[in-house]
C-alpha cells in the first residue's frame, strides 16, 4: 500500500501532522522527555510536557525547537520519527513529507529540517514557508493578484507577512510570542508579589485571563495562582487581578504591533489598500489572546480577524500544499 503523503507543522510549541486525504491526524506539544543517564526517550508529546518543571534528576523534558528552528537535532529527529509513525499507524511505505519553516531562515537551517525529516523516516522531504502555509490554511486568496496580510503568533516567534500572487511580498519575524508572554508573567509576579511561578502556571494564567488591553482587562475576573514565596521559601497562593496580567505582557503586545506597522509601511500602496479591504488575519495559538484584534485594529486602523482554528492553519496549509509535491517530484 502506498503511504499517505503527510504535512508537518513543526512548531516551537506544538507539532501538528496532516495526512493526505484525512486532514489533521495528530496534534501534540513539541516536547520530548529523555533519561539523562541512558539517553533513552521516556515520552513524547503531552505526556512529556506534563513533566516540565516536575522531572527528577534522571529525566529532562526538552523542547527541541527554538524560535521555529531546530535547536536540538537528535531530539527533533526522535520526535518526528515518533509522530510520523504514529500518524501513519505503521502502515504502508515511506511517505513524502512537506514541512513548514519560518520565512527568513538560513539555507543551513532549512537543510537541517530536510535532513531531520529524511532521517525520521520520510522518503523525501520538502519545505514550505510558514506564513504562506498559514495564509493558505486561513483561507486567504494567496494565488490571486491581491495583497493579504497574515500574522502568525506561535510559541517562539511572531511572523508577519504580506502575500500576493503566490509569493511572500514582505515579511518580518520577531522573537516575541507565546513563550515571551509567559516569561513576562513570571517576571512580573516575581517582582510584584515575591512569588516564583513555573512556566506551566504562567501559561495557564495567560490562557485564563491575559488580555492585550489593560483597559479592557478591567472587566475580567482576578485569578488565583500558586507558587513559591521567595521570602519564606514556602508554597503560597495569591489572587492576581486580570489588569496586572495585562500590564505584565504589555511590552510584548506593543512589539507585535510595531512589527505589523513596520511591515505595512514597507508594502506598496496597492497591497496596503488590499489589506485595508480584506483586513489582517491572525493565526497561531497566540492569536487567541483576549482583545488582541481590537488592540491591533486600533493601532493600525485596519480591520483584524482571528482565523477559524488558528492553531491548525499552518498544518492545514502545509497539507494543502502536498498537492504540489507531485509537481516537485517531477523536477
Ligand atoms: P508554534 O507554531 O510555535 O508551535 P502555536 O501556534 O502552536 O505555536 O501556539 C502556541 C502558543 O499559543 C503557546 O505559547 C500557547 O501558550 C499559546 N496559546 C494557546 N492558547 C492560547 C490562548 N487561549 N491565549 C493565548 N495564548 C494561547
Ligand atoms: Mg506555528
Amino acid at each position: 500500500m502506498r503511504a499517505k503523503n503527510i504535512g508537518i507543522d513543526l512548531g516551537t510549541a506544538n507539532t501538528i501532522v496532516y495526512a493526505e486525504g484525512k486532514g489533521i491526524v495528530l496534534s501534540e506539544p513539541s516536547v520530548v522527555a529523555k533519561n539523562t543517564k541512558t539517553g533513552e526517550i521516556v515520552s513524547v508529546g503531552s505526556e512529556a510536557r506534563d513533566m516540565i518543571g516536575r522531572t527528577p534528576a534522571s529525566i529532562v523534558a526538552i523542547r527541541p525547537m527554538k524560535n521555529g528552528v531546530i535547536a536540538d537535532y537528535d531530539t527533533t529527529v526522535a520526535m518526528m520519527k515518533y509522530y510520523i509513525q504514529k500518524a501513519l499507524g505503521g502502515k504502508g511505505s515511506k511517505p513524502y513529507v512537506m514541512v513548514c519553516v519560518p520565512s527568513g531562515v538560513t539555507e543551513v537551517e532549512k537543510r537541517a529540517v530536510i535532513d531531520a525529516t529524511r532521517v525520521a523516516g520520510a522518503r523525501d522531504a520538502y519545505v514550505i514557508e510558514e506564513p504562506f502555509a498559514s495564509a493558505i490554511g486561513a483561507g486567504l486568496p494567496v494565488m490571486d493578484p491581491t495583497g493579504s496580510m497574515v500574522v502568525d503568533i506561535g510559541g517562539g516567534t511572531t511572523d508577519v507577512a504580506t502575500i500576493s500572487l503566490g509569493g511572500i511580498v514582505s515579511s518580518r519575524s520577531i522573537s516575541m510570542a507565546g513563550d515571551k508572554l509567559d516569561e513576562c508573567i513570571i517576571y512580573y509576579v516575581r517582582q510584584n508579589y515575591n512569588l516564583l511561578i513555573g512556566e506551566r502556571t504562567a501559561e495557564q494564567l495567560k490562557i485564563d485571563v491575559a488580555s492585550a488591553s489593560t483597559t479592557l482587562a478591567k472587566e475580567l475576573d482576578s485569578q488565583t495562582i500558586r507558587g513559591r514565596d521567595l521570602v519564606t521559601g514556602l508554597p503560597k497562593t495569591i489572587e492576581i487581578p486580570a489588569e496586572a496580567v495585562a500590564e505584565a505582557i504589555q511590552e510584548v503586545v506593543d512589539e507585535i504591533i510595531t512589527a505589523i506597522k513596520e511591515t505595512l509601511e514597507e508594502t506598496s500602496p496597492e497591497i496596503a489598500a488590499d489589506v485595508i479591504d480584506h483586513g489582517i488575519v491572525l493565526t497561531g495559538g497566540g492569536a487567541q489572546l483576549r482583545h488582541l484584534p481590537e488592540v491591533i485594529s486600533d493601532a493600525t486602523k485596519v480591520p483584524v480577524f482571528v482565523a477559524s482554528d488558528p492553531l491548525d492553519c499552518v498544518a492545514i496549509g502545509t497539507g494543502e500544499s502536498l498537492k504540489s509535491i507531485d509537481v516537485m517530484k517531477k523536477k
